[in-house]
């Protein structure tokens, strides 16, 4: 009787302590929030806000609602199975992208090779390649909706390519498995694929894109993949810009 007393009041000792102890702790998670709420706010650009609501409202009364609210983005050669749908579309010359709410397309942060011409090759390479193992996950970088899962043996292996809710197109290539099929909505951050070493590859890495209108754009002047986000919240793309290169397909159309 006398032990089983004591060993309730152990227990009873025991949930104080860990009920005062998970209210000190939720404390410790509010003040966290609120304090990382109150640097975000320092940070904000309010200048450049104010700067990018003007140039919208600009564009606006320049080319009308539709060039600057884009509601046709999940339709404009949605059912294509091309790499670049746009062919026929006209392109803006310029256009403010929203990438504050992003997720890195893997873990790993380190670039292994850059956007650009390839002398050695004598072609563009259209995206950057990331360090990542065969069986590593493969994250939608936006929120949005995959457009095709695909199989090109002397390129992209298997690949990915999502439409955003932000106007762009990302690809995801040399992929080891899909797990996520056409017209899938998707978060920034949901697993889409494992990465692998299909296709045109020299080796286990993911091969990743970011394009408009199906130009593709330097992702290393969208994210800054060292330290793992974006450079700004937005992302202005200008269509004479030099960190673009017009996709090869793009190209071989206008030369016929
Ligand atoms: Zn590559």
């Amino acid at each position: 009787m006398k032990f089983s007393f004591n060993s309730l009041r152990v227990a009873f000792l025991g949930i104080a302590i860990l009920s005062v102890s998970l209210a000190a702790n939720s404390q410790s998670t509010n003040d966290y929030r609120s304090r990382h709420r109150n640097l975000l706010a320092k940070q904000n650009r309010v200048k450049d806000k104010i700067k990018v609501e003007e140039s919208q409202n600009y564009a606006r009364g320049l080319y009308g609602d539709k060039e600057a609210d884009r509601s046709d983005i999940y339709s404009e050669g949605w059912n294509s199975d091309r790499v670049n749908p746009y062919q026929n579309s006209t392109i803006p010359n310029s256009k403010v992208i929203d990438v504050s709410r992003y997720h890195m397309p893997v873990k790993q942060k380190v670039v292994t090779s850059h956007f650009g011409y390839r002398k050695q090759f004598g072609r563009m390479h259209y995206g950057v390649d990331l360090k990542a193992s065969v069986g590593d996950t493969v994250y939608a970088a936006f929120s949005g909706k995959v457009r095709l899962t695909k199989f090109e043996r002397n390129g992209y292996g298997f690949y990915v390519i999502v439409r955003h809710d932000n106007g762009m197109e990302t690809v995801y290539g040399h992929l080891s498995k899909f797990l996520v099929k056409p017209n899938q909505h998707v978060k920034a951050g949901s697993p889409i694929a494992l990465s692998g070493n299909t296709g045109r590859s020299t080796g286990p890495h993911l091969h990743f894109e970011t394009r408009y209108m199906g130009v593709a754009i330097n992702p290393e002047k969208i994210f800054d993949f060292g330290n793992g986000r974006t450079h700004r919240n937005q992302y202005t793309f200008n269509k004479n810009s030099n960190d673009n290169a017009p996709s090869s397909r793009q190209s071989a159309s206008r030369r016929k």
